[in-house]
C-alpha cells in the first residue's frame, strides 16, 4: 500500500541502487519494472516522507513498523511461541489502509484487488463475491464493535441480520453472513442495508414460519428469513 502511495509520486523512487546496479542493457531495450531491484521495506517511509507533501504521522510510522515486523515474523518464524493474533493483524491492516486512503472503503478496495488478482482470471469473476462475503463475515465476527464502527461504519451492537443477497451470492445456503442492519432502525422498517454488497434489500415484516425462530424480517426477493436463514412458507 505504501509502495502504491510512493509510486503515485513517481514509480522510479522505488528502484534501488545506482544505474550501474540496474539490469544489463536496460538503456537499450524495454525492461519490465519488475526486473529492477526495488527499495527495502525499511526505506519506504523515509522515501515517502522525503518526496511527498503529506508526511506520514509518527503514530502511523510506528504502526507500519510494527506491522512490518509482524509480517516478517509470520513469514520467517517457525517459533510457535509467537503469540500473534490474527485480529490484531487485521486491525492494523485496516488502520494502515484508512490512514493512506481515507476516502476508499476497504470493501471496495478488496473487491477491486480480488478482481485484478491473477487467480481471478483463472476462476472468472464468479469467485470474487463469495470470497468477499466470506472474508467480511469473518471480519465482522472477529472485530470489536468499536473497530467495526471505525472502519465500516457498521454498528455491531445492533441486532444483525443475514443479508439475503450475500447469502444467495455465497452459493451455500448454510452460510449465514450477518452483515446487514435494519435501515432505518425501527420495528416497522422494510429495508436492510448490508455493508459488504452495499445493497438495500426490501423486506417484509411477517413472522418466520420456523417454530424456534422469533424473526419477523423476511426477504421479499428470496423469501428467506433474515434471522435464521431458512426459507419461509
Ligand atoms: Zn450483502
Ligand atoms: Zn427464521
Amino acid at each position: 500500500m505504501l509502495k502504491g502511495k510512493i509510486a503515485e509520486i513517481s514509480p522510479y523512487l522505488l528502484i534501488s541502487g545506482t544505474p550501474k546496479d540496474w539490469p544489463s542493457s536496460c538503456d537499450k531495450k524495454d525492461i519490465s519494472f519488475a526486473d529492477f531491484h526495488t527499495i527495502d521495506a525499511n526505506d519506504l517511509i523515509k522515501v515517502h516522507n522525503t518526496f511527498s507533501n503529506e508526511k506520514l504521522s509518527d503514530s502511523f510510522i510506528s504502526k507500519f513498523e510494527d506491522l512490518r515486523k509482524k509480517r516478517n515474523a509470520i513469514m520467517h518464524t517457525v517459533d510457535r511461541r509467537l503469540d500473534l493474533h490474527v485480529t490484531d493483524v487485521i486491525v492494523e491492516i485496516l488502520s494502515v489502509h484508512k490512514h493512506l486512503f481515507p476516502d476508499v472503503n476497504w470493501v471496495s478496495a478488496r473487491r477491486e484487488f480480488l478482481e485484478k488478482a491473477p487467480l481471478t482470471e483463472l476462476h472468472s469473476y464468479d469467485y470474487v463475491e463469495p470470497q468477499l462475503i466470506w472474508e467480511f463475515s469473518l471480519i465482522t465476527e472477529l472485530l470489536k464493535p468499536a473497530h467495526m464502527m471505525e472502519f465500516f461504519d457498521f454498528n455491531k451492537k445492533r441486532r444483525r441480520y443475514i443479508c439475503p443477497d450475500c447469502q444467495y451470492e455465497s452459493r451455500d445456503s448454510e452460510f449465514k453472513p450477518k452483515t446487514a442492519l435494519l435501515e432505518p432502525n425501527t420495528s416497522k422498517s422494510k429495508s436492510l442495508y448490508c455493508f459488504v454488497c452495499e445493497n438495500s434489500i426490501e423486506v417484509e415484516r411477517t413472522d418466520c414460519t420456523s417454530e424456534e425462530c422469533p424473526g419477523n424480517v423476511v426477504s421479499v426477493e428470496y423469501a428467506t428469513c433474515a434471522t435464521c436463514g431458512y426459507t419461509v412458507g
